[in-house]
């Protein structure tokens, strides 16, 4: 594609680390390098369980309403991601993260290469509170035509590991027309990644160019809209 340049924008990601989970940098660490790298959005995901839910959510949402005090060219998305619980807590934990201030929820999908308990992703499609369901690996067709119904993004991961069903995600979820995001799942911070490496994940998935530019571009933007 030519002029990719004037086709992509600035960059949107939805799932990221910070050093209240298992990141290495503060939160206003990750809010300033993505402004520095024109990113228009970015929400901070971390790990949740029944353990720590409360109080990760507490620090996100109030450090949220710091930060709208100040001057960050980037918007900020509180949020976290139900990491490994069993699949029948989800849909209460969503609802309780939303209660607590929580714009984003993320569910750890059943990725590879992790011991993710099955039935998750298929409980988390079903759940109107979750927002997206991370690195699904290998989600059924069933299980994606689900998360379109119920408007749940799928994700494709730019993160080593999880990135390995990209291809059988983007597949099924083109079959039945559910909504693709690329997501980092940042952690350190040579893990930022350009609009255009985002672009070149959703081609290397198997998409088209003009399905990968409604991946990185459309996509994000539609979702941004639904959270308000
Ligand atoms: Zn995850
Ligand atoms: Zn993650």
């Amino acid at each position: 594609m030519k002029n990719l340049s004037k086709v992509l924008s600035g960059r949107i990601d939805f799932h990221t680390h910070s050093l209240l989970s298992d990141g290495e940098l503060l939160p206003v660490e990750i809010l300033r390098r993505a402004e520095v790298l024109n990113y228009e959005a970015i929400a901070i995901t971390d790990h949740v369980d029944q353990s720590n839910l409360e109080s990760v959510a507490l620090k996100l949402v109030r450090f949220a309403e710091e930060m709208e005090k100040n001057s960050f060219k980037v918007r900020f998305y509180p949020g976290v991601e139900l990491t490994h619980i069993p699949p029948e807590t989800i849909p209460r934990m969503a609802v309780k993260a939303k209660k607590l201030g929580i714009l984003v929820v993320v569910v750890h999908g059943e990725t590879l290469v992790e011991p993710v308990k099955p039935n998750t992703n298929h409980v988390a499609v079903e759940c109107g509170e979750v927002d997206i369901l991370a690195h699904p690996g290998l989600i059924s067709l069933e299980d994606c035509e689900t998360a379109k119904n119920n408007n749940v993004y799928l994700e494709l991961s730019a993160r080593k590991g999880h990135c390995l069903a990209n291809g059988h995600v983007a597949k099924n979820a083109l079959k039945v027309g559910a909504n693709l995001l690329v997501n980092t799942d940042l952690h350190s911070p040579e893990d930022f990644i350009s609009q255009e490496f985002a672009f070149k994940v959703a081609l290397a998935s198997g998409l088209n160019e003009e399905q990968a530019l409604n991946v990185v571009e459309k996509n994000p933007r539609r979702l941004l809209k639904k959270l308000g």
